[in-house]
């Protein structure tokens, strides 16, 4: 068995390591954070993700927090009619074996956390930020700001977007700005009007925006993100900026009056300014030697297809699944590198159409002109073949 350290204590980090400590590696996790905290938003979770979290065992702990929607309905943010649907609920579940679940991040945080303390070779450190590492033949130091220094088989960069562990083992730049500004807010749905209430994930389209809401917690809030086009200045790197209401209310002047009641019932909304890097090339940018990469830090992508953290959460689950694989002429736990380089070429191509695909749908969702019209007489032509995605849903994390 390995022993595993983790740098990052997302979603991603946190599924890295109940997936790898459940297969009976060693884990060690360390969080630049000083205590677990995740944002005020929701996250979707399709079949394909939820498949897996029921397999560690979690399905009673998501069902108590989660919402599972009845169907996804496409509208037009312009007219409010109708443009698709996509049936969710049962019909999904019997379709992929799993539910299509939307869920408070810090309730999924909370899941994967309560799992992990009642999972044995499992240490945590929060406040400890990998700051260096270095590697050999053996192993791998690592170096953290709290002074904490770490000998493993192998490291996971999981630090996210802006990944420390990316930067040092393949120094290739930065994520780039969009020009799309997420703005998010979540709601209880008690303090919105009745005619708002909703049991759906609804997808707004407009001309150079969409909205996008759903329920979490048993339905009884309502998660919401606006994306706009436009630009913040300063760090890029520094999520969660707070938000002025009025200039949302301001981008969206052009919307119906449903989404504009909508967004008006709302006052506290925080900002997201959304990077990017192209889809990933190649096995070499997902694991090289004894490191490897996972979640945001190997695959950010900007978030038109709901699957940033199911991806994160695939990599974890293929993560184990290959350090558990012993090589030809090996004994198990004997050659890391190669072990490291079968979960790179498990999940490079799956992970890049993703990223590919998310980075489609924000043209389609933003479309005008022609393209808007052509997209509309799609979706009403095609509806729920359109809008399903069996290679996605129905697609495994490893072979
Ligand atoms: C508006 C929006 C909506 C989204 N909606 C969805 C959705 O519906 N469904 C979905 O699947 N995905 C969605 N995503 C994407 C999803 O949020 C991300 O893909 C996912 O959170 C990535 O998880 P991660 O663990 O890889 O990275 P992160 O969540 O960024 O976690 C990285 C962790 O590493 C820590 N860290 C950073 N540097 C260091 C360091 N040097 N040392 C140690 N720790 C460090 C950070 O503090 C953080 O805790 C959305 C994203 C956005 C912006």
């Amino acid at each position: 068995m390995s022993k595993v350290q983790i740098a990052g204590g997302g979603i991603g980090g946190l599924a890295a390591a109940l997936a790898c400590a459940r297969a009976g590696h060693e884990v060690c996790l360390c969080e630049r954070s000083a205590e677990v905290s995740e944002v005020g938003a929701g996250v979707q979770l399709g079949p394909n993700v939820v498949r897996m979290l029921h397999d560690w065992g979690l399905a009673n702990a998501l069902q108590e927090v989660s919402a599972k929607p009845s169907q996804l309905e496409v509208r037009s943010a312009i007219t409010a009619g109708s443009l698709g649907r996509l049936r969710l609920g049962e019909v999904f579940e019997q379709r992929y074996g799993a539910p299509y679940l939307t869920i408070h991040r810090a309730d999924l945080h909370g899941v994967l956390l309560q799992a992990l303390q009642h999972t044995p070779g499992v240490s945590l450190h929060f406040g400890s930020a990998i700051t260096r590492f270095s590697e050999s033949g053996q192993g791998v130091i690592a170096e953290f700001s709290d002074d904490l220094q770490t000998h493993s088989d192998l490291l996971v960069g999981a630090d996210g977007g802006w990944s420390t562990v990316r930067k040092l083992l393949l120094n290739d730049g930065t994520p780039q700005a969009t020009g799309h500004l997420a703005y998010r807010a979540m709601v209880a749905q008690s303090d919105l009007p009745a005619h708002l209430h909703s049991d759906q994930v609804t997808a707004w389209l407009g001309p150079k925006l969409h909205v996008v809401q759903y329920p979490v917690r048993g339905c009884k809030w309502l998660n919401v993100v606006a994306i706009v086009h436009g630009q913040v200045l300063g760090d890029m790197s520094h999520w969660d900026h707070s938000a002025n209401a009025q200039d949302l209310q301001r981008s969206m002047a052009v919307a119906c009056a449903p989404l504009q009641e909508l967004i008006g019932a709302i006052d506290s909304w925080r900002l997201w300014p959304l990077s990017i890097r192209q889809p990933i090339c190649g096995a070499h940018q997902h694991a090289k030697g004894r490191v490897a990469l996972l979640g945001d830090a190997a695959h950010p992508m900007v978030p038109y297809l709901a699957q940033g953290a199911g991806m994160a959460i695939e990599d974890a689950a293929a993560l184990a699944w290959a350090l558990s694989v012993p090589q030809a002429g090996n004994t198990l736990g004997d050659d890391v590198p190669a072990q490291l380089q079968r979960y790179a070429q498990a999940r490079w191509q799956r992970n890049a159409r993703v990223q590919a695909r998310a980075i489609k749908n924000g043209q389609i969702f933003h479309a005008t002109g022609p393209m808007r019209w052509g997209r509309d007489v799609a979706m009403a032509l095609l509806g729920e073949n359109l809008l399903d995605m069996p290679w996605l849903y129905g697609g495994e994390a490893h072979p």
